[in-house]
């Protein structure tokens, strides 16, 4: 056993790990700043209805890194989830996403957007998550009917039922929630009509060999079956083409989110594209 302990300890000092756990260590530090530094920006992402233009907006966050330019989530979301860094950083995106909700349901070319929020499960989980949501929707002014919460199929790993309490009590005023990435996860289709949902967001992956992949097709229409079945809305992401569009609405599925329309933008730039459509089509 002793011997075992050694061999932990030789690993621990493994120079390549060592330089790994430095590197994680320090790109702790460097969040912990840039949130005291308000470094995180949130942007958004066009959501697109067939005849309707516009409808919703997705908020994902950029880090303005100092040095570094903008960076994109996959290289520090996982990294505040494992520092304990998440809550800080989720309440962060949240203030932000809502403010700006409420600023667009003040101006007319705007009133009508909803904004959709991605929530980790350790956010969700987290003690007080529906109270700190009513806080920022009270403080921020944004109308709570106009907000839609992502969660990923991960929240099934945890304790469910505390879960549900959670999404019934911001649901009981207003807020909706949408499965992202749905299909990829943990999917037990029984549980779906447990949860207090509204969309079912199609992952990309699925999408992506459209409109030749036949299996990823009979998914699309298994997915919009079910939605329709249960009363749910679906929209797709990761549309880059319109012959993934155009499949997409054959099979029944008529929202939409991807490079096709826009990438993700500064709200500035969000709202002059909203401007030039409503422009192009009047
Ligand atoms: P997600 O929620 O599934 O977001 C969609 C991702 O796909 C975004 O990547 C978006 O930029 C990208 N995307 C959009 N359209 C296309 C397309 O047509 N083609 C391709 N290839 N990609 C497209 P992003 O912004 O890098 O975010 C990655 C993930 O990081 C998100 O996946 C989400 O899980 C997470 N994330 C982003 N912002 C937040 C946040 O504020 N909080 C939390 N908890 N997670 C976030
Ligand atoms: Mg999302
Ligand atoms: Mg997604
Ligand atoms: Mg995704």
């Amino acid at each position: 056993e002793s011997k075992q302990l050694g061999k932990n300890r030789l690993q621990f000092f493994d120079p390549v790990m060592q330089e790994t756990v430095t590197a994680r260590l320090r790109l702790e530090d460097e969040i912990r700043l840039g949130l005291e530094r308000d470094e995180f920006v949130v942007f958004y992402q066009p959501q697109v209805r067939d005849g309707q233009g516009i409808v919703s907006a997705e908020a994902l966050v950029r880090w303005r890194h100092p040095g570094r330019g903008f960076v994109p989530p996959v290289q520090f979301v996982p990294v505040a989830e494992r520092a304990g860094l998440m809550p800080q950083l989720g309440r962060a995106v949240m203030d932000a996403a809502l403010a700006q909700l409420s600023e667009w349901s003040r101006a007319p070319a705007t009133s009508h957007l909803s904004v959709a929020i991605n929530i980790s499960a350790a956010q969700l989980y987290q003690d007080g998550f529906a109270e700190s949501v009513l806080d920022a929707l009270k403080r921020t002014g944004a109308p709570p009917t106009q907000v839609m919460l992502e969660l990923t199929e991960s929240i099934l790993l945890g304790d469910i039922e505390g879960a549900i309490a959670v999404m019934q009590t911001l649901r009981s005023h207003g807020v909706r929630f949408s499965i992202d990435d749905f299909g990829t996860g943990y999917s037990s289709l029984g549980y779906l009509q447990h949860l207090p949902i509204s969309e079912l967001k199609i992952d990309r992956t699925f999408v992506r060999d459209l409109p030749d992949n036949e299996s990823n097709i009979a998914i699309v229409r298994a997915v919009v079956g079910l939605a329709s079945a249960i009363g749910l809305s679906v929209i797709a992401e990761g549309v880059e083409t319109e012959e993934q569009r155009a499949s997409l609405a054959a099979h029944g599925c008529h929202v939409f989110q991807g490079y096709l329309f826009a990438r993700p933008l500064p709200a500035d730039e969000f709202a002059q594209l909203l401007q030039d459509g409503a422009r192009a089509d009047a």
